[in-house]
């Protein structure tokens, strides 16, 4: 993934929240860990097995998880960071 692609896939959870499972509210770093080591979840990005869980809170879903392989977690902090819109 790429970071014009990282940034539309974040425009893409700002626009449709509801892609992603919902998280429980005020989910802390057990809740966070648990995610990554004891339950199967593929990258959003590419598809390979995820090793980070977000959690993104939606103004309009409330919070949702998002799960990332270590590379696509960069690539969309990165393009957290520096908003572009999309080529
Ligand atoms: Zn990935």
């Amino acid at each position: 993934m790429n970071t014009a692609a990282a940034t539309g896939l974040l425009l893409l959870i700002a626009a449709e929240p509801e892609l992603l499972a919902a998280a429980p509210e005020g989910a802390d770093r057990g809740e966070l860990t648990h995610r990554v080591r004891e339950e199967d979840h593929l990258c959003l990005g590419c598809g390979t097995q995820a090793v980070c869980a977000v959690v993104v809170n939606s103004r309009t879903a409330g919070p949702r998880w998002l799960d990332l392989c270590s590379e696509c977690w960069f690539t969309v902090r990165l393009a957290n960071e520096s908003p572009q819109l999309p080529q």
